[in-house]
């Protein structure tokens, strides 16, 4: 059999356990890269850590071993990448593409979530720029900066980029954004496949930007619906979904199979997580994932 150049990953940030809205994206990108043959590389995006929660990483290891999602090669740890996310945003500043912001909070806040590129316009005029003020660095779009890809699950997407305007590439606090940590992750992790949840659609078509300012190998990306509550918010850790239960490892994957858009024949009710496993790999289907952005636990049969 030809070996597989199908390499997925999943990236959960360390922020708390894992709850159904984390399982169903980790099983749909396991099970995409199982059923091509490929890799699935775990990464923790411990990139923030005031937001994190001491010992959820090692939690998170745990539960995704429970449901029998076992990863190949060690993991990714962000925080031991910063050396390569400093260099690359030297590369982009020596290339003319980054400024200073000095925006504070309040002021973004009224600017109802497009940057509107003042300190672009200040750093341009400036003779000097006051390196000693805490600031953030963003990124320059160009005037055009339409962004199509073709989605594996949503289809064809186009976003334009200025609509949201200039984004951060490294914060205000010195931690690397997000941004630009994952689009290097993923080219340093040889990822060829990212599928992971509709909440982050926004972010793709900045990271196919950013991989093109830095000469990165771009994946193909597929974005699946986002595990709601009853009133339409996100399951996260800031609306307290419940951690995944380590004694309803069973139940908790048929659940997250039924998102995905599978009917599971009674006979395997009774299976193994690895048997329940294997048969979704043998029957896993891109065209039967929901195109929807969202779902409740109540979509699955
Ligand atoms: N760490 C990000 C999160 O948990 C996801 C990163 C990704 O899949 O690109 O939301």
């Amino acid at each position: 059999m030809a070996v597989s150049s199908y390499i997925g990953r999943f990236a959960p940030s360390p922020t708390g356990p894992l709850h159904k809205g984390s399982l169903l994206a980790a099983l749909a990108s396991f099970l995409d890269a199982r059923a091509n043959g490929g890799q699935w590389l775990l990464r923790i995006d411990d990139l923030d850590p005031p937001r994190e929660i001491p010992g959820a990483a090692d939690r998170i290891l745990r539960q995704l071993d429970e449901h029998g999602l076992h990863w190949d090669g060690p993991v990714l740890y962000q925080s031991t990448r910063l050396p390569a996310y400093k260099e690359a945003l030297q590369q982009l500043s020596c290339a003319g593409l980054l400024y200073a912001c000095y925006c504070n909070r309040a002021r973004l806040r009224t600017l109802g979530g497009r940057y509107d590129g003042k300190c672009r316009i200040h750093n341009l005029h400036a003779s000097a720029t006051i390196h000693d003020k805490p600031h953030a660095t963003r990124i320059q779009l160009p005037e055009q900066s339409t962004v199509t890809f073709k989605d594996v699950i949503q289809g064809p997407l186009l976003f334009d980029l200025n609509k949201a305007g200039d984004f951060i590439l490294w914060r205000r606090d010195q931690l690397s954004a997000y941004q630009l940590a994952c689009s290097l992750d993923d080219d340093h992790q040889g990822i060829s496949h990212v599928i992971r949840g509709s909440d982050l659609l926004d972010s793709t078509p900045r990271q196919i930007h950013l991989s093109h300012c830095l000469a990165l190998e771009t994946p193909q990306y597929g974005h699946i619906p986002v595990l709601s509550n009853a009133e339409g918010q996100k399951l996260s850790k800031q609306n307290h979904a419940p951690e995944l239960s380590s004694d309803k490892t069973t139940s908790n994957l048929i659940d997250c199979l039924g998102l995905l858009g599978f009917s599971i024949p009674s006979e395997l009710s009774n299976s193994s997580n690895q048997q329940l496993l294997n048969w979704a790999i043998d029957h896993w289907q891109l065209s039967n994932v929901p195109v929807l952005r969202r779902v409740t636990e109540s979509d699955s049969p």
